[in-house]
């Protein structure tokens, strides 16, 4: 399962992260995913516990913000939301956009001790 590896991923980087900025135990994971990622959010919450387990993050909570998909239309010149990577522009019909947000899968905050 894809977003198996993506929360191995998160606890790697906790791991790394807890070795170089001298915590133990981290609480609260806030992470970013955007719509185009790709990423199931239930999947993802599930997985995360699973992986989590036995390690620093043990029982930590997982907040996950979701951002919505945008992109910049260059014949309109104007930013418009799609839902899908190749989506063509919802006023024009252009293609291809410059996607601007939504492609994101990343930790944003962490709470640890
Ligand atoms: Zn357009």
């Amino acid at each position: 399962m894809h977003e198996m590896s993506i929360c191995e991923g998160i606890i790697q980087v906790l791991q790394d992260q807890a070795v170089s900025q001298h915590y133990r135990r981290v609480n609260t994971v806030c992470i970013e995913v955007g719509a185009l990622a790709m990423v199931e959010v239930d999947a993802l919450r599930f997985c995360f516990e699973a992986v989590a387990r036995d390690s620093l993050a043990q029982g930590a909570r997982l907040d996950i913000i979701e951002l919505s998909g945008q992109a910049w239309c260059q014949q309109c010149a104007k930013t418009v939301a799609i839902t899908q990577r190749y989506d063509a522009c919802a006023e024009c019909g252009y293609l291809p956009l410059q996607i601007t947000q939504g492609d994101e899968l990343r930790i944003k905050e962490l709470e640890v001790e």
